[in-house]
């Protein structure tokens, strides 16, 4: 079965049940399978004793062999968990993969959930970018062509083969080790009603990514004295064709992860979240200042989003 929703449904399992408020870190995988096992999450299902009742795979299925709830992908599982109907469901994964929900740190021994994803994190081959096609949303959206071409961003068609990508703008995720390609952030330039924004790679853990990071590295020595913290990829590439280093945690919090990428980057953060992010974002400024210099500046008024400062603006910050 395939459907506008696919891309909900196959959200990795365990990310979903993690932003669910089930505590996977308690999770056993089953040796030899993508499938990990542990307490039933099910509301009017708390088992005292047996907390191995309930097994999720990694395609989507999941069971419980005490209170026998099933059923296969991220919509059934949230709306049995959280007992709410189709669309709220389906507006809560959005919100997912879009925003992510502040991660926990990797915990456990070896073989736990977060481990075994991270093991198998391999650089992605793909061949999206020999089918760029001109683009006027993004070349609207990003005017300066040499920002287009550092970060690597393109609009995708394939005319012989359907894909989730096509007509999409793709913007690549890189390994701030390696500087490889694994994957791509999909931005709908036209989302239709009910369509995300954005696509994030299911099964990629975002957590470990940080936009723009690895161009730092190319364009600076690091690390460099101050550096802009902002939601977005297209605020970054903003960001820097103003002439300011710029990266983006692909949302508005910050993983340990991810922190321990920004200092080796800078010596202080300015961290930009979207205006309707502020009050949330307070948190994530006091853990950065755990680790590094931080200003925390609210937008002048009028502007909801970093992306349409002006540079006179920014520098008034
Ligand atoms: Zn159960």
């Amino acid at each position: 079965m395939s459907d506008k929703w696919e891309h909900l449904r196959q959200l990795a399992p365990l990310d979903v049940l993690s932003s669910l408020g089930v505590d996977v870190s308690t999770f056993k995988k089953r040796s030899g399978k993508l499938e990990w096992y542990g307490k039933c999450p099910f509301p009017g299902h708390n088992p005292k004793h047996n907390t191995t009742s309930f097994s999720v795979n990694a395609d989507g299925r999941y069971q419980c062999f005490g209170c026998s709830e099933k059923g296969r992908g991220s919509i059934d599982l949230t709306r049995a968990i959280r007992k709410v109907g189709f669309q709220e469901a389906v507006s809560f994964l959005e919100r997912l993969t879009i925003q992510p929900q502040p991660q926990k740190p990797a915990i456990g021994d070896s073989g736990t959930p977060r481990e075994a994803l991270e093991g198998q994190l391999k650089p992605l081959k793909a061949s999206y970018h020999k089918f760029a096609v001109p683009c006027e949303w993004l070349e609207t959206r990003v005017p300066d062509q040499t920002i287009r071409q550092r970060f690597g961003v393109f609009c995708y068609n394939n005319p012989a083969r359907k894909s989730v990508y096509s007509g999409k703008v793709m913007i690549p995720i890189l390994g701030f080790d390696d500087g490889e390609l694994y994957g791509y952030l999909a931005r709908n330039p036209a989302p239709k009603d009910g369509e995300p924004k954005y696509i994030f790679p299911k099964g990629l853990p975002k957590h470990l990514f940080v936009f723009g990071a690895c161009q730092i590295k190319q364009m600076c020595e690091v690390p460099i004295k101050k550096l802009y913290l902002v939601e977005s990829p297209f605020s970054v590439m903003k960001f820097v064709s103003l002439g300011l280093p710029a990266v983006s945690p692909f949302g508005w919090s910050v993983s340990d992860e991810q922190l321990a990428i920004l200092q080796s980057l800078a010596k202080g953060i300015i961290y930009l979240p979207d205006r309707n992010k502020y009050e949330d974002g307070k948190a994530v400024a006091a853990a950065l200042a755990g680790k590094l210099w931080v200003k925390y500046p609210p937008l002048p008024e009028g502007i909801d989003d970093p992306e349409k400062l002006s540079l006179e603006q920014v520098q008034a910050l």
